[in-house]
């Protein structure tokens, strides 16, 4: 079983054997393994921009 980032809680989702699913044992979360591919894609892009932002307004 491979884990896995959960995007919903950040704890560890699995991953089934067959690639096909992730799913999260402590908030439920399930998607379809390419699914959270895309998710994960999103929360890096948001991720960086609050860096971004956060680094904006201080620098130090
Ligand atoms: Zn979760």
């Amino acid at each position: 079983m491979l884990e896995a980032k959960c995007p919903e809680c950040g704890r560890k989702a699995q991953v089934d054997d067959d690639m096909e699913n992730v799913k999260c044992p402590q908030c439920g979360f399930t998607a379809k393994y390419d699914d959270y591919i895309e998710i994960m894609k999103g929360k890096a892009v948001m991720m960086s921009d609050d860096f971004q932002n956060s680094w904006d307004k201080n620098p130090f």
